[in-house]
């Protein structure tokens, strides 16, 4: 590996990083002249791969055109267009895109926006949120308060804001023997039913989930009805559903949005990783109607904002990207890869010891690993298999997205994959390989 001394400080303090060189539709090629296949799409950014002409030529376009303009004097073009191609593309209701930088801006924006919007309609008690264990909301205080990862949480308690935290949708280790997937998914309504009494739904602002979890849990998908039935529940209490779709959105599933799927139309849903695909920092809260109603009508004024809110040259990226991933019909296109992915890792790992579950949608697809299939026992997370696992796998020239296990036994490791939607067969192929061989 080539790493040189740093000067950064990096997010793994001893760890030393390859150069990256130069990049390539699914390829990073390194300073030392390594390939290395990007099957995590970097954290399921990397949507139409790296270098695509079309998107890049938008991005020096814009650049010598307008590269920046504060949105306290004015909107862009481009800007408009996003937005207008957002709400084109946006579930029943959402009228608004209110643009950000990266993924746990969005979410910090769309807690504020969702409490904001009881102020204007006169419910201030509303205070609570309640979210999931195991879930990844981002880095940010607030966005590290709806999180439900204890292990991130816990040096930077008391957290800004209540939550309540209630069980994922964790198919393989929370549905009991014998319980069809549909009891399971009402008895976890059930639980969110009993938070909600506690606190009382007149108190309650919004629950927050991933439509398919992430970075934290590795592609857990909803049980059939589930989501439904939250969402029911939600609008019974009046309290807002806000979907985190910032990983799990914008085509990686194979619907623009994963909750498309679920037949299910959330009051916010956050979106940034694949809106850009990582040509330039993005991301977005898309609104319904109602809540941007009660802005217009009550204050005038959404008390939050960004000074690269809006960047054009982001905007620019972001346009070309959607307009690419519909012009060429992309979405179909993961609907197809990611079966091929699911049975090139059902042939690889479907009776592999250390393979417990192979789970996912689209081209976001996880394998987690167990010390035996019949136990479902956790390898010991001192062991770092995870970490390993990645190191295997650059060694391989494979760039996966590992995460560990959690102390208490609730989870397992895992490897999630997210390649880049102008994946080839022969690509998954590789990548599958390379995963096996490495594991
Ligand atoms: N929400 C979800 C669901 C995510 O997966 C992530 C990033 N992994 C974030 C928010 C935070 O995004 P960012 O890293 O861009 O701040």
């Amino acid at each position: 590996m080539n790493a040189p001394d740093t000067r950064i400080l990096h997010r793994q303090i001893h760890h030393r990083l390859p150069v990256a060189a130069h990049a390539s539709g699914v390829t990073i090629t390194d300073t030392a002249g390594r390939d290395y296949i990007d099957a995590s799409g970097g954290a399921a950014v990397s949507c139409l791969g790296h270098g695509h002409p079309e998107v890049i030529a938008a991005m020096h376009a814009q650049i010598d055109r307008v590269a920046y303009a504060h949105t306290s004097f004015f909107t862009t073009d481009v800007a408009e267009e996003l937005a207008a191609e957002l709400v084109r593309t946006a579930p029943e209701g959402m009228t608004h895109a209110y643009f950000v930088s990266g993924g746990s801006e969005a979410v910090e924006a769309a807690l504020k926006m969702a409490r904001q919007f009881f102020v204007e309609i006169g419910q201030p008690q509303r205070r609570h949120f309640i979210a999931r264990q195991q879930s990844y909301h981002g880095n940010t205080l607030g966005a590290l308060a709806v999180g439900g990862n204890e292990w991130r949480r816990r040096q930077f308690a008391p957290l800004l804001i209540p939550v309540t935290h209630v069980s994922a949708c964790y198919e393989y280790r929370g549905r009991a023997d014998g319980e069809t997937a549909e009891a399971y998914g009402q008895r976890l309504v059930q639980e969110l039913a009993g938070a909600i009494d506690r606190l009382g739904g007149e108190n309650v602002i919004a629950f927050v989930a991933e439509t398919v979890g992430g970075a934290t849990s590795g592609a857990l998908t909803p049980v059939p009805g589930y989501l439904k039935g939250v969402r029911d529940l939600c609008s019974r209490h009046g309290i807002l559903l806000i979907l985190d779709e910032v990983m799990c959105g914008m085509g990686r599933t194979g619907t623009l949005h994963a909750c498309e799927q679920e037949g299910v139309v959330p009051d916010l849903i956050t979106i940034a990783k694949g809106l850009g695909g990582g040509y330039q920092p993005i991301g977005a809260v898309l609104a319904q109607g109602r809540i941007v109603d009660a802005f217009a009508k009550g204050s005038g004024l959404f008390q939050h904002g960004h000074t690269y809110l809006g960047h054009p040259v982001a905007c620019a990226a972001a346009l070309a990207v959607q307009r690419i991933i519909h012009r060429d019909g992309l979405l179909t296109e993961v609907q197809r890869l990611g079966y091929g992915l699911r049975e090139r890792l059902q042939a690889a790992f479907g009776a592999h010891d250390h393979v417990g579950d192979i789970r996912g949608r689209g081209l976001f697809q996880a394998i987690e690993l167990v010390q035996d299939r019949a136990s479902k026992n956790p390898f010991d997370p001192a062991l770092k298999l995870h970490a390993r696992i990645k190191a295997q796998c650059m060694e391989r020239g494979l760039m996966v997205y590992p995460m560990g296990g959690t102390i208490d036994g609730a989870r397992g490791d895992h490897v999630l994959l997210a390649p880049p939607f102008i994946a080839t067969d022969a690509d998954l192929d590789a990548i599958v390989g390379r995963l096996a061989d490495a594991v």
